[in-house]
């Protein structure tokens, strides 16, 4: 399937399930534009509801349309509504391949495999933040010994090389909330490059960054790629000016 097709399959099928327009006639519109079946395209759209809903839908989609899909949600959805639509992904293909009269193909799985890879990134990113910020008070959750002693001893090392000031704003703590405030500053670690296992060393020095949580909240905000350091005090920079 052509790529433009698949764009204006994908944000007709967005601006439907958002009730912007109706399914009829989104069908229309995009048989005129497009040259698109409308029965495919009814297809198309369930195939898109039931991902965003975490449903199980029976029909196949072609490939390239569902490899679009995804990285589209993960786009304009974010991580967590990624994770939903693999799950009922992953219904399908153990529907087919617990012998629903078809075979899936192989493919179905790579693309399945492909984004599940994403969002371990971006978890095992998120893992090691909030250890390092202590959101979890004592509940490690799936974190080692070994890693939990790690991270804590990366913490001290970047609040050793770069201080308890927030790395952007400058915001201290101590100096606002006088001894309440000592030693408080949350480490944002920088997403690893991709392809890196789980067993790499944190790079103190280029990877973590005292910031303060307002700070720290921006930094994320984006929903498809964590700001940079230097691009958030850009910012900063130019609202204040
Ligand atoms: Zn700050
Ligand atoms: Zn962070």
């Amino acid at each position: 399937m052509k790529i433009d097709e698949m764009s204006a399959i994908y944000i007709m099928a967005k601006a439907i399930y958002n009730k912007e327009v109706r399914l009829v006639d989104g069908k229309e519109k995009l048989f005129l534009s497009h040259g698109i079946n409308k029965n495919s395209f009814a297809d198309f759209y369930r195939a898109f509801q039931k991902m965003l809903d975490g449903e199980l839908h029976t029909r196949g989609i072609s490939t390239d349309l569902r490899d679009y899909y995804l990285s589209q949600i993960y786009k304009d959805y974010g991580a967590e509504r990624l994770r939903t639509a693999l799950k009922a992904y992953m219904d399908f293909i153990l529907y087919y391949e617990e012998g629903h009269n078809n075979t899936v193909r192989r493919i179905e799985r790579d693309i399945h495999q492909k984004y599940c890879n994403v969002l371990c990134e971006i978890y095992k990113n998120r893992t090691i933040e909030n250890e390092m910020n202590e959101f979890w008070e004592g509940e490690l959750g799936e974190a080692t010994i070994a890693t939990h002693k790690r991270n804590i001893q990366a913490r001290n090392k970047c609040i050793q090389s770069k201080g308890t000031k927030c790395f952007i704003c400058g915001f201290d703590f101590e100096k606002t909330y006088g001894d309440l405030g000592k030693g408080f500053i949350h480490i944002h670690h920088i997403t690893p490059l991709s392809g890196r296992d789980g067993l790499y060393e944190i790079d103190v020095e280029n990877d973590l960054f005292p910031v303060c949580p307002n700070c720290h909240a921006m930094l994320h905000r984006r929903k498809d790629s964590t700001l940079s350091v230097d691009e958030l005090k850009r910012i900063i920079q130019q609202n204040n000016d």
